[in-house]
């Protein structure tokens, strides 16, 4: 069933001048159509500017589809009597740690999401404790967010969109401010989410190597979808990546560059594992 599906999706800036002319309309979303399953780890890749975000706070009912439809959970985002419901159901986690952190102990920014549904008291704090362990976070519920690190922040801040219970999360750029550990903190954390809660995860990023185990990419340029696929698909057209102006992950760049010189590789290498497999497999074959 699907979770998120978008027909021909258009979201337009207006700016008008004092008299309500219109001085300027930037397409940023330009005829979107995708259909995110229940269950599925999606990414969305796409140089900025490409309208990622833009799609985002459409999904979170933030902003109104200019032309087209999108349902969230079933739910046409553009009813205003569906938009509780919506926002419920997906999730948003956003760049900044520090802006989505409001208490100053970790245990009651988590619990402040189910406390604004009205959830029982009771309630709350088995939320609060089944969310921080999912995020591997428990040990920091009575610590103060300041002193946590990037990642661990943003670890919170996903413990308190799961104690909300939606059934998918959108993330729009959630490692942008961290470190490399930090990234891969908060990305492992989301594919045990995806594995073990079954959370339909959306994530948004520029940074390839952490959708190299999603189900499916989708790559944005200029408002629309220009690829998709399977991570393996999709990096196995490096050319057209860098069209779009996306970095491919080092190895997947220097197993195509091999390949363009001879070498006989496969296509779509995403990790170093497999680059030296297929290296050994090479070296074997020539005895
Ligand atoms: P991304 O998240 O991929 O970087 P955005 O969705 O933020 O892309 O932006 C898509 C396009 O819309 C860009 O051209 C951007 O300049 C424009 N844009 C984004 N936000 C606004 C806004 N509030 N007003 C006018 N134009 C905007
Ligand atoms: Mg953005």
């Amino acid at each position: 069933m699907e979770m998120i599906e978008a027909k021909n999706l258009v979201f337009e800036y207006i700016r008008r001048d004092e008299e309500g002319n219109v001085e300027s309309i930037i397409r940023a979303v330009d005829g979107v159509t995708m259909d995110i399953q229940r269950g599925d780890f999606v990414a969305i890749l796409g140089h900025n500017g490409s309208g990622k975000s833009t799609i985002a706070k459409q999904i979170n009912a933030i902003l109104e589809p200019t032309e087209g439809a999108l349902f969230v959970d079933g739910k046409d985002v553009s009813d205003l009597d569906n938009i509780w419901e919506v926002r419920q159901s997906a999730g948003m986690v956003f760049q900044n740690p520090d802006n989505q952190i409001i208490a100053s102990v970790v245990e009651e920014d988590v619990a402040f999401g189910p406390e604004n549904l009205g959830v029982p008291t009771e309630d709350i704090w088995v939320r609060v404790e089944e969310s921080l362990r999912a995020v591997g976070m428990s040990e920091y519920r009575s610590h103060s967010p300041n002193k946590l690190s990037g990642g661990q922040k943003q670890r919170v801040a996903i413990a308190g969109i799961m104690a909300m219970k939606p059934k998918c999360i959108v993330l729009d750029e959630p490692t942008a401010m961290l470190d490399p550990s930090g990234r891969k903190e908060v990305i492992r954390t989301l594919h045990e989410l995806n594995e073990k809660e079954k959370v339909t995860v959306l994530l948004i990023t520029h940074y390839m190597d952490e959708v190299i185990h999603a189900d499916k990419v989708i790559v944005m340029d200029d408002g629309k979808i220009v690829m998709q696929g399977t991570p393996k698909e999709v990096f196995s057209r490096v050319e057209e990546l860098k069209e779009h102006r996306l970095d491919v992950p080092q190895v997947t760049e220097l197993a195509w560059e091999l390949k363009k010189a001879g070498v006989p590789l496969p296509d779509g290498i995403l990790s170093v594992e497999e680059f030296t497999e297929a290296l050994c497999r090479l070296k074997e074959k020539r005895g």
